[in-house]
C-alpha cells in the first residue's frame, strides 16, 4: 500500500528550503545556542487583554463547534478592518475564517485552480508556497522578481510566462523574505494583466500592518479587479497570534461560499474561545497591534545598523514585513548554503 501519489508530491522530493530550519530546531533541543532566524514567529507574546478575552470566552462556554466559516461578530469585525484600511469595502459574507493565513492560502488555492492547472508564483517567495499549490494538486510558475527592479512583480515578466493552463496569480504584499513593498503602478498593472487575461489575482497580505516604506497598495484596493480577487489576511503578524491560527480569505461572495463548502471537509471551524479573542482584538486590540508595530520599526532599524556593513554580504532594507533579507551573492554560496 501506498499513500497517493498527491500526498507524496507535497513535498517533492526537495526540503523545500526547511531543512535549515529543522536542523536549527533539533540544535537548539539538544541545547546548542541557537539564535532561529528562519522562521517568522514572535517573541512577543499575544497581549494579556487578548487572552483575557479568550479565558472570558472559554468561561462562558464556548468550548462546542463553532461556526465553520467564522462567527458573524469575527466575520463582521474583519469586514470591518478591511473597509477602514482599503479603498473598496468588504461584507461579512465575503469573509472565511481560517485556520490562519496558511489554511486561506491553500483555500484559495483550491478555489481557483482545477488539479493540473498552474499559478504564477513571484520568486523570492514564502517558504510554504511551493507546497501549498502542490497540496491543490497545482503546479507553480515561478517568475522572478529581480534586485536591480526592487524586487517588485513586473507584469510584463508574468505574462511572458503564462501557460494556456494559468488561472492565477499569487502575489505577496508587503513581501516575505525580499521586504518590497509593491507600488501602485504594478499594483494595477497586475490587474489589468489579470482582467485581460481572465486570471484570479491571489493577494497574501499577512504583512499590511508593518509598512515602513509605503504607500501600500492592496489588491483590494483596486475596484477593477473585485470580482477574480481573493485576499489573504492573518492575526499572526498583527497581534503576536501565530499559536492561535486565525485568519481569513476574503473574496467574491459565490467564492467564499465554496471556500466555506472546503472548511467543512477541512477544518470544520476554528475554537470558538479563539473566534471571540480575535474579535475583541480587531474591536479594541489597537494598543497591543500598535505597540508591535513600534517594536518591529526599531528592530529593523536596530538589523540594518548592526547588519549593514557585514563582511560579505549587504542588507537589502525591507520597506516592510519582519524580515531582513541578504544579498549573498560575494560569497559565492548558495542560499542554502549560506543558511547552513
Ligand atoms: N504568508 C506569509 C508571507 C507568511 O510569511 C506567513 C507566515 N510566516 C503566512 C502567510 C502564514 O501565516 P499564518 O498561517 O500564521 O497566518
Amino acid at each position: 500500500m501506498h499513500p497517493s501519489t498527491r500526498i507524496q508530491s507535497i513535498v517533492d522530493g526537495a526540503d523545500d528550503g526547511w531543512g535549515v530550519f529543522y536542523r536549527a530546531r533539533e540544535m537548539k533541543a539538544a541545547g546548542q545556542p541557537v539564535i532561529m532566524l528562519s522562521i517568522g514567529d514572535h517573541d512577543i507574546k499575544t497581549d494579556v487583554v487578548i487572552l483575557d478575552a479568550m479565558k472570558a470566552a472559554m468561561d462562558a462556554g464556548n468550548l462546542g463547534y463553532a461556526a465553520v466559516e467564522g462567527s458573524a461578530g469575527l466575520r463582521e469585525a474583519i469586514a470591518q478592518r478591511i473597509k477602514s484600511t482599503r479603498a473598496r469595502g468588504a461584507t461579512a459574507n465575503q469573509i472565511a475564517v481560517t485556520p490562519g493565513g496558511q489554511s486561506a492560502l491553500y483555500s484559495a488555492m483550491v478555489a481557483c485552480l482545477d488539479p493540473g492547472e498552474s499559478c504564477v508564483v513571484l520568486d523570492p517567495f514564502y517558504a510554504t508556497y511551493s507546497q501549498t499549490v502542490r497540496a491543490a494538486s497545482a503546479r507553480a510558475i515561478h517568475v522572478p522578481c529581480r534586485a536591480e527592479d526592487g524586487f517588485q512583480p513586473d507584469p510584463a515578466a508574468i505574462e511572458a510566462a503564462l501557460a494556456p493552463d494559468t488561472k492565477a496569480i499569487l502575489i505577496n504584499t508587503p513581501n516575505n523574505p525580499s521586504g518590497a513593498v509593491y507600488t501602485r503602478a504594478r499594483m494595477e498593472g497586475l490587474a489589468e494583466l489579470c482582467l485581460r487575461r481572465g486570471l484570479w489575482l491571489i493577494s497574501d497580505e499577512v504583512y499590511d500592518t508593518q509598512v515602513w516604506d509605503g504607500p501600500f497598495i492592496s489588491a483590494w484596493d483596486l475596484q477593477e479587479i473585485a470580482e477574480q480577487c481573493l485576499l489573504v489576511g492573518s492575526m499572526s503578524k498583527s497581534h503576536g497570534m501565530t499559536g492561535s491560527r486565525i485568519g481569513w480569505v476574503a473574496a467574491p461572495g459565490p467564492v467564499q461560499a465554496r471556500i466555506s463548502d472546503l472548511l467543512i471537509a477541512t477544518n470544520y471551524g476554528i475554537p470558538g474561545f479563539i473566534q471571540d479573542g480575535a474579535e475583541f482584538a480587531l474591536r479594541h486590540g489597537a494598543a497591543a497591534e500598535a505597540g508591535i508595530v513600534a517594536r518591529y520599526r526599531d528592530r529593523r532599524a536596530a538589523g540594518l545598523e548592526a547588519l549593514g556593513n557585514g563582511p560579505g554580504f549587504r542588507v537589502v532594507p525591507p520597506q516592510g514585513g519582519m524580515y531582513l533579507m541578504l544579498d549573498i551573492r560575494e560569497t559565492g554560496l548558495s542560499g542554502e548554503d549560506f543558511a547552513n
